[in-house]
């Protein structure tokens, strides 16, 4: 069977790490060729090998305008223009409202929300009529857990973003849709910034809030991403398709 992905060209934020490590490895699979970019020299190399094939590793912090530049020009230099692009770099740093700080405020809000932003600004001239763009938000950005007020804020606005992208690219062809995981088992909550005590107590309690009552994976968010950004979706443009075991829907 031919692959879904043969000769095409993907571009994955964040991809060397959980959920957009795991799709990238599954677009590669499907015949993809595979760029990702990330901020930590050692874990990209390691992701490239493990991607296999030509995988492009980049260099870059999304918060800075300058790096995305220099991760789509590197792009577009190796692979031409992109077909699916899947702007998945985030941080979640978790802290009750009341001990939140400033810091925590504008490197969540620049990362999570600047970052992406200009990501798919940017991304616009490298990108081919038809692409597909699939946004990572979070099933929080319709909730309300405690100590998640500015990540979740940050996840509504991507949301909200993919509202206004679909809307201004529909003429080039160019759909964008939001995939909003549940718990993923991923690094992400090693770096949440709450004690490992609490950390724990926070995955006990929100296995509780999930009908499947378990956590999900990387691959199970990548399948829908894959999905997403495919012509399978031809006709789906400004969905967000939770990947949460049911905990938003249900
Ligand atoms: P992760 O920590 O394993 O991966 C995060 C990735 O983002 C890493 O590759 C990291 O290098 C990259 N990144 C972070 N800041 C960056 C920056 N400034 N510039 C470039 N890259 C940067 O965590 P994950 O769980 O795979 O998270 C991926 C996305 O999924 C995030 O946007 C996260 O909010 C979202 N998400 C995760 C879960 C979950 O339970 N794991 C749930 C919902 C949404």
């Amino acid at each position: 069977m031919a692959k879904r992905f043969e000769g095409k060209v993907v571009a994955i934020t964040g991809g060397n790490s959980g959920i957009g490590l795991a799709t990238a490895k599954l677009f590669r699979e499907e015949g993809a060729k595979v760029a990702i970019a990330g901020r930590d020299q050692k874990t990209l190399d390691e992701a490239a090998k493990f991607i296999g094939g030509d995988t492009l590793a980049v260099k870059a912090d999304v918060s800075k305008l300058d790096d995305i530049d220099k991760f789509f020009h590197q792009v577009s230099a190796k692979f031409g223009k992109i077909d699916a692009l899947f702007a998945n770099a985030g941080i979640a740093k978790f802290a009750p409202a009341g001990d939140s700080s400033e810091q925590l405020f504008d490197e969540s809000f620049d990362i999570n929300v600047k970052g992406l932003y200009f990501t798919l600004q940017k991304a616009l001239p490298h990108l081919n009529d038809n692409a597909g763009i699939v946004l990572n938000s979070s099933v929080v950005n319709s909730k309300g857990s405690a100590s998640t007020s500015v990540y979740s804020a940050t996840k509504a606005a991507v949301r909200s973003l993919a509202r206004t992208f679909a809307s201004e690219l529909v003429d080039r062809g160019i759909r964008v849709n939001v995939v909003s995981p549940g718990p993923i088992s991923t690094p992400i909550f090693g770096r949440t910034g709450l004690p490992q005590a609490a950390v724990d107590e926070f995955a006990s309690h929100v296995k509780t809030q999930v009908p499947m009552k378990r956590f999900g994976t990387p691959e199970e968010v990548g399948h829908a991403v894959l999905f997403l950004a495919s012509p399978e979706a031809s006709y789906i443009t400004g969905v967000d398709l939770n990947v949460d075991g049911g905990m938003g829907q249900v």
